[in-house]
């Protein structure tokens, strides 16, 4: 049972839902509330901050059983803009340009606030052992600064003109009408491919050739915290492309974590498998595991239990270390017991010592017609047929024989 439903009340879904429902929820929710499409910046803001509680597990665990008092012990609730929480879910920054649908020609305050230019999201491919130590790493990118040598303004002083047919606005509107409705149509301005100024070639900058802006390489830190996990973000506030029109978005770098080639994640827990002999599985032994850190984990196998092919075990707290407070999840060792192809004739009378004694074939009417058969081994195809259906011809005798797509 959930303590309290506020957050969820608000995205409209039961306590319950699935990330998926939550995410299609706030969605819904987000688009219809926008500022930029006229809706209430407040319940905006409410609703955003609802779903980044409710998308975030930790938040969410701790919230279902403490509500927002539990959440604010937490502190750092202070939580991220609304508007970057938006775009990093929908892409770019708001709802600029492009075909708007309104009833009734309300026009309206579109593009409220400063505008920004598109956040630059970058994919970092991690290791599992870089996720379990923590480390940081240099990444390099190119974005747009204003140009120095024209300050941003294209050319010299007086030289950019304000464009006449769009009167600077960049854009031409054109309205459609459509039964009761009105549909406006934005498309950007030809005459200035909607910059709504012109220079003239003469008078353009030499150094950004009229562009306002120059390409520019650029070295970020990225601190990949110990714990982290794939599809998780490290963002550079206002890092993104410098505009002389709009504040600089966001660059967004976004977790993946690699697949390890011993080691399988779950949350914070880590899955290896281990590959132990018939002795061991039988009469108690040791392996190891190397660690991601390069640790060596010495398991002991105690003499006397005996080891199943398949056993699932845990060794406590040596998985991922959560996020926040790095406390270790666990390791689960899956036992494969990998038995001997043959055995020392000499060697069957200690086995049957050793072991519970054989299972009694079972017996049958003396009248019963008893034939003595042998084992012989399979070839790889007729193996797999008998795994397919159908093994059997219809006639009855022969696995048919098929051509086996391995
Ligand atoms: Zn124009
Ligand atoms: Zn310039």
């Amino acid at each position: 049972m959930v303590r309290e439903t506020k957050f969820y009340d608000l995205l409209e879904v039961p306590p319950n839902a699935s990330e998926s429902e939550l995410k299609k929820a706030y969605r819904k929710k987000a688009l219809r509330l926008h500022p930029d499409k006229g809706g209430d910046p407040e319940l905006f803001k409410e609703v955003t901050h609802a779903y980044e509680i409710l998308s975030d597990a930790d938040k969410r665990s701790i919230y279902d059983a403490r509500g927002e008092a539990g959440l604010s012990e937490q502190g750092g609730m202070g939580g991220m803009d609304p508007q970057d929480l938006f775009s990093q879910l929908f892409g770019g920054g708001g709802f600029g340009g492009g075909g708007g649908f309104f009833g009734g020609g309300g026009g309206g305050s579109r593009n409220q606030g400063p505008r920004k230019t598109k956040d630059l999201v970058h994919r970092v491919h991690v290791t599992l052992e870089d996720l379990y130590k923590g480390k940081t790493t240099k990444l390099a990118l190119t974005r747009n600064v204003i140009c120095s040598k024209c300050k941003g303004k294209g050319g010299k002083e007086g030289a950019v003109r304000t464009c006449h047919s769009c009167s600077g606005r960049g854009i031409k509107v054109t309205l459609r009408q459509m039964g009761p409705m009105i549909q406006q149509i934005q498309s950007a301005c030809d005459d200035c491919n909607g910059l709504g100024e012109v220079i003239n070639v003469k008078d353009r900058c030499t150094g950004c050739k009229g562009k306002k802006v120059m390409p520019e390489k650029k070295f970020l830190e990225v601190h990949i915290d110990k714990g982290m996990k794939g599809g998780q973000t490290v963002q550079f506030r206002g890092e993104s492309d410098q505009s002389p029109t709009a504040e600089p978005g966001d660059v967004v770098i976004v977790i993946e974590e690699k697949p390890h080639d011993r080691f399988k994640r779950q949350e914070n827990d880590l899955i290896i498998e281990v590959e132990i002999d018939l002795l061991s599985a039988l009469a108690g032994g040791q392996f190891a595991i190397k660690h991601l850190d390069d640790r060596v984990l010495m398991v002991k196998l105690e003499p006397g239990e005996v080891i199943k092919n398949g056993d699932l075990k845990v060794i406590h707290g040596q998985g991922m270390p959560s996020q926040r407070h790095h406390e270790p999840g666990d390791l689960y060792v899956k036992l494969d017991v990998k038995f001997p192809d043959s055995i020392d004739h000499d060697a069957i009378p200690l086995l049957e010592q050793a072991l519970p004694p054989r299972n009694p074939v079972s017996t049958f009417d003396k009248h019963t017609l008893i034939e003595e058969v042998h084992l012989d081994d399979t070839d790889a195809r007729a193996r797999g047929n008998v795994r397919g259906d159908d093994a059997m011809d219809e006639d009855g005798d022969e696995p048919r024989v098929q051509c086996a797509n391995q």
